[in-house]
């Protein structure tokens, strides 16, 4: 967007007012405007999944004052929890006080995995394979025109061997594939289902499994922020003791899995929230997240959290496989309306604005566990709601 995403006292508006406002801001026309307050209809539903009988909506929000890789964004969230809203928008106004985030990404590779059982020679096969790995990626030529059109295909082969699992030794072939702007599941799966009977032919094993594999690890993407110590005072606490806080709070969740569960799951409020209103396989997003958190053998915290020179530094770095075309984002309005806010991003700058969106939250949560603890903003909405309760 041109304009500043500050937008103070965007909360205090009627949602009517906030729709105005957003329309001004982000070019929206009346049939925009509809998404906001529908989306699916229950034939559409009736085309996705099976056995429909109808539709299920949550809260769409906007979180305001993001500035990413230099440019003002409106977040928009899909998400049912108190505060999680509130606290994003006040995490990326303390950010901002730095510069804001800023982002990156790997090229948009994914794994598709192919399981050979019963292999003779394992070693030798892996030998072969790789010898003929040139002329097995060559298969997959007549496949996907539009994802290689646009500079994607597959890449490369990679053999794992798995030598002690409750059914016997296994090898296991990863199809690397770069698959554009599409979260990529279709298309993997298509092209590990081509090669398996070539690998069996060259193997002399069995093929079980062939389908991709949701540790999108060669698919990352990351966001740091860079936060002047003072921005994170609070009227009890000086900004160094908050960061220093931070540091420690982070530093528990990377020793503990019991914390880094609850850590996540905060990093994940933000990264769903998004993937949520921009349709995507939220699972999918959530499993590559937790498995690459257990990478090296232990389940840890995302993120990183320092202190230096009078700075907080965060970092969030994570697999995330998001598609701008495709799955959802063929079928529902409102998700092709928060894309629209989101300024039409491919689905690296999608997964850039989601991990963003997910160090945020991260923020917020630390600096209030830290400060005055989670429950008092958190009690403030409950009493909220409850007056209103009171009063419809
Ligand atoms: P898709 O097959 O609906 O769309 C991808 C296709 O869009 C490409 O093959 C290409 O032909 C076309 N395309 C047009 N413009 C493109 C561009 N710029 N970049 C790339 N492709 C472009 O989508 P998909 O991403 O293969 O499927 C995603 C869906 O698969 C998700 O909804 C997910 O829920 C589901 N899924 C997930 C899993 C899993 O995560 N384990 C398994 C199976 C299915």
């Amino acid at each position: 967007m041109s304009r500043s995403s500050r937008l103070p006292g965007f909360y205090k508006l009627d949602i009517e007012a906030r729709q105005h406002l957003l329309a001004e801001l982000a070019d929206l026309s009346p049939a925009d405007l509809q998404a906001l307050a529908g989306g699916l209809n229950v034939g559409d539903a009736d085309v996705l999944v099976e056995n429909a009988v109808g539709l299920y909506a949550l809260p769409l929000a906007i979180a305001p004052n993001f500035i990413l890789d230099d440019q003002d964004l409106l977040m928009p969230l899909v998400i049912e929890e108190p505060s999680v809203v509130a606290a994003m928008a006040h995490a990326a106004k303390i950010v901002r006080m730095g510069g804001g985030f800023t982002t990156g990404s790997t090229r948009p590779v994914m794994i598709g995995q192919i399981q050979l059982l019963d292999v003779p020679y394992p070693d030798a096969a892996i030998i072969r394979i790789n010898a003929l790995k040139a002329e097995l990626l060559a298969k997959l030529k007549h496949l996907h025109p539009t994802i290689r059109k646009l500079g994607g295909g597959p890449l490369d082969l990679q053999v794992r061997k798995l030598p002690h699992t409750p059914a016997g030794p296994m090898l296991i072939v990863h199809l690397l594939m770069d698959t554009r702007d599409a979260m990529g599941a279709n298309a993997i799966n298509t092209a590990a289902e081509t090669l398996a009977p070539e690998l069996e032919a060259i193997t002399q094993g069995r093929v079980l499994l062939r389908i991709l594999s949701n540790l999108s690890d060669q698919r990352r993407a990351w966001a740091t922020c860079r936060i002047p110590v003072g921005a994170l005072e609070t009227p009890e606490l000086p900004g160094e003791a908050v960061a220093r806080g931070i540091f420690e709070a982070n530093a528990f969740a990377l020793a503990d899995p019991y914390r880094a569960a609850t850590h996540n799951k905060g990093i994940f409020n933000g990264i769903d929230a998004v993937a949520l209103a921009t349709g995507q396989d939220w699972r999918a997003i959530e499993a590559g997240g937790h498995a690459y958190a257990a990478r090296d053998g232990q389940y840890r915290a995302l993120t990183d959290w320092r202190v230096e020179d009078n700075h907080l530094l965060g970092r969030l770095e994570m697999p995330l496989a998001v598609g701008t075309v495709g799955g959802l984002t063929k079928y529902h309005p409102t998700a092709r309306l928060a894309l629209k806010l989101l300024g039409h991003p491919d689905a690296r700058q999608l997964s850039q604005i989601m991990v963003a969106a997910g160090l945020a939250q991260n923020l917020a949560a630390l600096r209030a566990l830290v400060t005055e603890g989670i429950q008092r903003g958190h009690m403030a909405l409950h009493a909220k709601r409850l007056e209103m309760r009171r009063n419809s």
